[in-house]
């Protein structure tokens, strides 16, 4: 299918050579860059989805509301740019009724006093019920946000529904301790839910950010009010629905689309809301932080952006290092803030990895995500299109070597060639910033130490990946480099037990596994004198 694809062969000399930002010799270098990639689907008429869109208003106490000032905004199709559907847009006013119905859930209804056991029997059927829905699911979550049709339905939906399987599990397992103490007493720890958890997500997996958050905020028996990403509100609606054919009481789980400065913002900022997570760019998770330590002090956990760096070492299988560099910088359209985005290749094998680096790179598939076999499909919006485009013109100011792509693919919608780049330095921006685009830089290195210490040199600590096939090389490079995952051999390997999060600027807390649970947990210690310590 690849082959048939890239059966489109195309040369030609990118037109943005006489790009008046350009330099005389930067555009020389330009012109030569033949690509070849599969223009095929992008330039065709798109192909029409195969679902149609049920829920577009807010969903709060169970039930789907107009916005308060009666408000919508236009959810658009990243293949086009054309208006998929239009969206009761939250503000304030919506904000609060969420907020007031979720408070009463948590207050005075029954989720936090079901048992344990109930709650994870619904959460169980909930999985059951995203199974069940996995095409239509995915066909929104492609239609909304651009993603290949098979990676939503394959690999992103079914994850979806383990996620919620794995904290339906722990729901009845969640306990405290109890603890020597001195004086005669005796100690015992409560794990109690927090109450109201407000919950901020992005739009780059747009349902698997939404049940990363509320498995661990339900399953410890919390209410949420979530707020979806403005580029992306259709499927988390969807799911919401479904949750409450599952059993979910009224006002425990409500949804409120809408933008990140007013409604984002009304909550983090609200004085109901216990508990903040929040997933997204890190100047907004400096925002947030902000309103929640200026309201009333509500914990928060953030999962930011990052730089991630990806090691290549000199005994590496060359083969699979340049297979999964790809993968690790271009799965998602380069959409995900754990990205190998900066690649880093030891100078031994630096030529022949760029090489191989690039012919993937030309045979990539790209096109209409709801084609069979497309690896990549377009940008979530113009805004994020801008974005990259313009690192690419700065890769190219800077001096770093444009070994392929740079352009946008096909004339409509957010469709971008995937780029490499070699000879890249960390003076450049391209190897500074998050670009979240299909933009790789590749980076040179000649010992462990120097790239030990480059790696480590920035403010993102999200995640790296290591190439060796030298178990003390892993080993000491995994304990080196300050970031919350290092894949060793493998990228992106998610599953619902390993904790994901940042070290520095890329977050605070961990998502998934054992480890998020007490995000949404406050601990109560009961003490008690013992009546008469002489026969114990
Ligand atoms: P990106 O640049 O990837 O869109 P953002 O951090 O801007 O990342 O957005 C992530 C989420 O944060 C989205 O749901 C967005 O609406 C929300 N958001 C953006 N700005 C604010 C804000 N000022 N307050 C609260 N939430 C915000």
């Amino acid at each position: 299918m690849a082959s048939q694809m890239i059966s489109s062969v195309f040369s030609r000399a990118l037109v943005s050579s006489t790009r008046s930002t350009l330099s005389q010799g930067r555009a020389c270098q330009l012109r030569r860059v033949v690509c070849r990639y599969s223009t095929t689907a992008a330039a065709e008429e798109p192909i029409t989805p195969p679902v149609k869109v049920k829920y577009t208003q807010l969903l709060i106490n169970g039930k789907f509301v107009d916005s308060a000032s009666g408000k919508k905004f236009k959810t658009n199709d990243p293949r086009t740019g054309n208006v998929i559907a239009e969206v009761a847009e939250g503000d304030v006013e919506d904000i609060n009724r969420a907020v007031a119905a979720a408070r009463k859930a948590f207050d005075e209804g029954p989720w936090p006093k079901m048992t344990a056991y109930q709650r994870s029997q619904i959460l169980l059927k909930f999985a059951d019920l995203l199974d069940q829905h996995t095409d239509e699911i995915a066909a929104l979550e492609t239609w909304d946000n651009g993603k290949p049709y098979e990676q939503a339905a394959k690999i992103e939906l079914p994850m979806c529904a383990r996620i919620m399987r794995y904290y339906a599990g722990w729901a009845d397992k969640i306990h405290g301790l109890t603890m020597p103490a001195d004086g005669p007493h005796h100690v015992q720890t409560l794990h109690e839910p927090i109450g109201v958890a407000g919950q901020i997500i992005p739009w780059n997996f747009p349902l698997l950010m939404f049940v990363w958050k509320i498995g661990p905020a339900l399953a410890c028996g919390n209410s949420v009010v979530m707020k979806t990403a403005e580029q992306t509100p259709l499927t988390a609606l969807y799911a919401a629905k479904l949750l409450h054919e599952a059993g979910l009481p009224d006002g425990v789980l409500n949804v409120v689309s809408g933008y990140g400065p007013t409604a984002g913002a009304a909550l983090a900022s609200h004085m109901d809301v216990d508990k903040l997570a929040f997933t997204g760019s890190t100047e907004t998770g400096k925002l947030v932080l902000e309103m929640a330590a200026k309201s009333n002090l509500k914990s928060v956990t953030l999962e930011l952006g990052g730089k991630s760096p990806f090691i290549v070492c000199k005994d590496a299988d060359i083969d699979k290092a340049v297979e999964l560099a790809h993968f690790a910088l271009f799965f998602n359209q380069g959409q995900c803030c754990c990205a190998g985005s900066r690649t880093y290749v030891h100078e031994s094998v630096y030529n022949e990895f760029v090489e191989k680096a690039k012919a993937r790179a030309i045979k990539r598939v790209v096109g209409d995500p709801f084609r069979k076999d497309i690896e990549q499909g377009p940008q979530i919006d113009s805004e994020q299109f801008e974005k990259v485009m313009q690192y690419i013109r700065s890769g190219i100011e800077s001096g770093a070597k444009l070994e392929t792509g740079g352009e946008q693919l096909g004339s409509k919608g957010f469709y971008i060639q995937p780029t490499v780049f070699s000879n890249v330095n960390e003076d450049m921006l391209i190897a500074k910033d998050e670009i979240f685009g299909p933009v790789q830089s590749i980076l040179k290195f000649k010992d462990l130490g120097e790239v030990v210490r480059r790696a480590n040199a920035s403010p993102y600590g999200l995640a790296a990946g290591v190439f060796t096939q030298d178990i003390d090389t892993a080993n000491t490079l995994a304990r080196a480099l300050r970031v919350g995952t290092v894949w060793v051999n493998c990228f992106d390997v998610f599953d619902a037990g390993i904790p994901f999060g940042g070290y520095k600027m890329s977050g605070q807390g961990r998502e998934k596994g054992i480890y998020s649970l007490m995000n949404y947990l406050q601990v109560k210690a009961v003490v008690t004198p013992l009546k008469d310590p002489a026969w114990l």
